[in-house]
């Protein structure tokens, strides 16, 4: 069976360990989608990132695939290795430009969404004002579509994201976002979110960061408890899992240049106190527990294998393209 991680973060540093990965292959896991930029780093920065991070994986195929299509998941998997995507948080790094899309994902990045928590030229962020989708995002939904990009649209505004939905001739997922219902937070989903992404074909990841499930110290049991609640509104087929797990490094500052200030990016009016180092994981070992804390929610081993990778597989079958020039 599949496993699927929909969204990590490593350092946004060319020289970051891929020490978390590692552990996650030898956990079972056959993709991860990891980071590689949002809205506040500069291109400079991502296409060091990108460029640092595929240099990585090219020198360990004993342990790591790029992954350009589903074929080189199911190659990942029988080989005992972990296929690894790229995913951008926000439209800023395509610098209003359509075609970036398609560059991107020549070099790796196989999900988008587009406003990270702030408004942008492209999208409405979900700590911010109330605009919905421009011509300049209409554009770019049917550029990520044709470049057989994941259209993703977590930290998006309520309003613009039920736009990007009806305007998306593919499925669209929430790659890390949880449900509204169970935890107030800006972040979390309406139902009518919910609903409209399952109408789409797509997935709910569930994030296993405190503030989104709701909790001070988060335990695979909440995570359960918002993939049963989603599975319970539009069904299990639409229910993924993202973790959204972040490892900072000692000696790698990915801070980025120039004037950034953390309490634009994660406002305190929005509950984070100015920043996210004051956010929890769960445990290290969260992939190794979920089957079982699906199975107390009541989920049999064939809906716990959709929730924990089925899903998404099936979503990315749809989108990516079958096969993929190497880039
Ligand atoms: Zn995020």
């Amino acid at each position: 069976m599949i496993r699927w991680d929909a969204h990590m973060c490593l350092p946004l540093h060319p020289q970051a360990s891929f020490e978390p990965i590692d552990q996650l292959r030898t956990g079972g896991l056959s993709y991860v989608s990891i980071n590689v930029g949002m809205d506040m780093n500069p291109v400079s920065q991502i296409l060091q990132v990108i460029a640092g991070y595929r240099a990585n994986i090219a020198a360990h195929p004993d342990k790591y695939v790029q992954v350009n299509s589903v074929a080189d998941i199911e190659r990942a998997r029988a080989g005992g290795q972990i296929g690894i995507g790229f995913d951008l948080e926000g439209a800023m790094p395509l610098l209003a430009q359509p075609e970036m899309v398609a560059l991107y994902a020549r070099l790796g990045v196989r999900q988008i969404h587009f406003a990270y928590n702030r408004n942008n030229a492209v999208a409405d962020g979900c700590h911010d004002e109330v605009r919905g989708l421009p011509p300049l995002g209409q554009r770019m939904v049917v550029a990520v579509n044709a470049a057989g990009m994941l259209m993703d649209c977590s930290h998006t505004g309520r309003q613009c994201s039920l736009e990007i939905m009806a305007a998306s001739s593919q499925p669209v997922v929430f790659s890390h976002a949880n449900p509204l219902a169970l935890a107030e937070h800006g972040r979390n989903i309406t139902d009518e979110q919910i609903r409209a992404c399952a109408a789409t074909g797509g997935v709910v990841c569930i994030s296993g960061v405190s503030k989104f499930l709701g909790v001070a110290e988060p335990t695979v049991a909440d995570v359960a408890r918002h993939v049963a609640y989603v599975a319970n509104l539009v069904g299990v087929a639409h229910v993924g899992i993202g973790l959204d797990n972040g490892f900072s490094q000692p000696g790698l500052d990915d801070t980025p240049p120039g004037d950034f200030d953390p309490s634009y990016w994660w406002p305190r009016s929005a509950g984070y106190g100015g920043g996210i180092g004051d956010i929890r994981y769960t445990p290290i070992d969260t992939w190794q527990q979920l089957p079982q804390a699906l199975q107390v929610v009541g989920m049999s081993t064939a809906e716990a294998d959709q929730v924990m990778g089925g899903n998404m597989l099936r979503v990315a079958s749809q989108v990516w393209p079958t096969t993929r020039h190497a880039a």
